[in-house]
């Protein structure tokens, strides 16, 4: 099978009517960017830059992100490569911050939030990823968003943050692109207005369940309620895409979902332009894609999007899959 697969390494994802989309990976370390590529990863959709600032005991400087940022790039090429500035908070602690105990972490003081309270934190950031903007294709990406003021806010830091740099006379790229992760459903109710405010959306579909189902994604007992089948979260999905589109913006997705091969038909015929993944199921992805035309998969997502509950639609796509 590995055989047979790495014939799509090279090749351009498409469909079988050669409508083309992305196909991408997702990466936390400098090293990640060799198994994507290898894997015929047409870009990063998601570089979780967290990873930068764990395992060790303070923040790590505007120089340290500046080289793991340009080493990133520089190795894409000219490749896409989406960083997401710091989801802290939830799932992902940092022990050296000493932020407060809280009830509910998930629903707390993290990503977004912490940074536009913390410049210590979030500029020092904001300026790598400016200036490592101009060694290759970055974009920057900001997590948890939940309003449309929180997304000024932070646009409004890049501003600043590049208004700096020009005064300082430092190099940056000025044109980068900032778009935002979709994973709050207040952010898909009011997806038309972010949309006007962005260069692209990526959808989170790990938390976007969490917050959708009211289901922990880090509780066992519940997992199987933890799942992008559930209708509510398709009608999520796609309302984010058509509010993206409406507005000419280009609409990934980063979740765990965008790598699961029965979901592909829904998708693609939903209208997502890029999935990305982890680097394991790029390859098998290109393949999937290839049985489907545009038209087809149109056809089943409208299907998809009436059934009622989450055990049908599975069964839905198990029937239709190549
Ligand atoms: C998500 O929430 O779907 C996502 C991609 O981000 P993370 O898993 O890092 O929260
Ligand atoms: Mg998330």
């Amino acid at each position: 099978e590995q055989e047979r697969l790495m014939a799509f390494k090279d090749k351009k994802a498409q469909t079988k009517d050669g409508h083309q989309v992305e196909v991408a990976g997702n990466m936390g370390n400098l090293k990640d960017v060799d198994p994507i590529l290898a894997n015929g990863g047409e870009g990063v959709g998601l570089f979780r830059s967290e990873f930068l600032y764990m395992d060790r005991s303070d923040l790590p400087t505007e120089e340290e992100q500046f080289e793991v940022y340009k080493k990133a790039t520089q190795k894409m090429g000219d490749k896409p490569l989406v960083i997401r500035t710091l989801d802290v908070g939830g799932d992902k602690e940092l022990p050296y911050l000493d932020f407060p105990d809280e009830m509910n972490p998930f629903l707390g003081y993290r990503a977004i939030r912490v940074c536009l309270e913390r410049d210590d934190i979030f500029k020092p950031q904001l300026r790598a990823l400016l200036r490592a903007g101009v060694y290759g294709n970055i974009k920057i990406m900001f997590p948890m968003i939940s309003s449309l003021d929180e997304l000024l806010k932070a646009k409004a830091k890049i501003e600043e943050v590049k208004a700096e740099l020009k005064e300082e006379g430092i190099k940056y790229n000025e044109e980068i692109d900032v778009g935002m992760m979709i994973e709050v459903p207040s952010a898909v109710m009011i997806a038309d207005k972010l949309a006007k405010e962005v260069d692209f959306f990526s959808i989170g579909t790990n938390d976007l369940i969490q917050y959708t189902v009211a289901v922990d994604r880090m509780n066992e007992q519940i997992a199987e309620m933890h799942t992008p089948y559930h209708p509510a979260v398709l009608r999520l999905i796609k309302k984010t895409i058509d509010a993206g589109h409406a507005e000419d913006i280009w609409v990934g997705m980063c979740g765990e979902a965008a790598g699961e091969e029965l979901l592909l038909p829904f998708l693609l015929g939903a209208g997502l332009n890029e999935f990305s993944m982890s680097a394991v199921s790029i390859l098998k992805i290109k393949e999937v894609l290839t049985k489907w035309t545009v038209a087809e998969a149109e056809k089943e997502s409208e299907k998809v999007l009436e059934l009622g509950t989450a055990a049908e639609v599975k069964e839905y796509l198990r029937k239709i899959a190549k």
